[in-house]
């Protein structure tokens, strides 16, 4: 399984999965013309999709779904509210999931949607079995719960936000409190401090790499992000850190290896 992170931030996200037999978008949350750009980096092509997952209707990670179902003639996977408020008919243009509904996307690749809390969304993760092995992906989250903890627990690698940095977000002068304690609350985005505490429960032997996304350009850097996160785990792990920018892709992972591979005009 190839992992590749085509850009992560508030301005968008969407993630390239493929394996031999099939390959998946996850979000879609940049344009048309930008998720083509970055996929012909990796000699991909819109043509090529099998299936877009979603995770929830903001902007950032759905902007597209509409546009690509009906030009690229791609399989759209949402669930229902998320489906609803992209805009999409849930009959004829969405195939809509429920919670923790294991599903194929393509003879070598299956998902399960495991649901987090996230402000006005029903947002969800997604854990991605392949033939080598499973990968867990997820941002936009309040906090992790522990239903989310035990689906991720064995994944060889593991894509999670660390959106910001406490200090930074509580010293932001730009910000009003309310935006504050909305993004530091049940309903909106992991800290670098809790990323790390929920990586310290998901560390195994065989995690091999883990892909900081989601950094707040305000609130975070990934020097910040990465040295939070390493203080918290790194006696037991023994895989590799990278972190998703919001320009990408910059790096490719092979499920059970721990290096990624730099894609040569990074
Ligand atoms: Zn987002
Ligand atoms: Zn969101």
């Amino acid at each position: 399984m190839e992992i590749v992170h085509l850009g992560s931030g508030s301005r968008g996200n969407a993630a390239m999965v493929r394996t031999e037999e099939t390959t998946i978008l996850i979000d879609c949350g940049f344009s048309m013309r930008q998720i083509e750009r970055r996929l012909a980096m990796v000699d991909a092509r819109p043509g090529d999709l099998d299936a877009i997952l979603v995770t929830h209707h903001h902007g950032d990670h759905g902007k597209s779904a509409r546009a690509a179902a009906k030009k690229w003639d791609v399989e759209i996977h949402a669930n229902f509210e998320t489906c609803a408020r992209l805009g999409l008919d849930p009959v004829n243009q969405c195939r809509v999931f429920e919670s923790l509904e294991r599903r194929d996307l393509g003879p070598d690749l299956s998902m399960l949607p495991i649901p987090i809390p996230h402000d006005d969304a029903e947002n969800v993760a997604f854990v991605l079995n392949g033939p080598d092995g499973r990968a867990g992906f997820m941002t936009d989250l309040g906090e992790p719960t522990e239903e989310l903890i035990k689906h991720m627990s064995g994944c060889q690698h593991i894509s999670v936000e660390a959106n910001y940095d406490v200090n930074r977000l509580f010293g932001n002068l730009k910000y009003p409190q309310t935006l504050k304690d909305r993004i530091h609350g049940r309903g909106g985005h992991l800290s670098n401090r809790q990323t790390a505490m929920m990586l310290d429960r998901l560390v195994h032997d065989n995690l091999d790499s883990i892909v900081l996304c989601h950094l707040s350009s305000e609130n975070n850097a990934p020097h910040l992000a990465e040295s939070e996160v390493l203080c918290q785990i790194d006696e037991e792990f023994k895989g590799e850190i990278q972190i998703s920018k919001q320009e990408g892709p910059e790096f490719t992972h092979w499920l059970g290896q721990r290096a990624a591979e730099p894609l040569r005009w990074a």
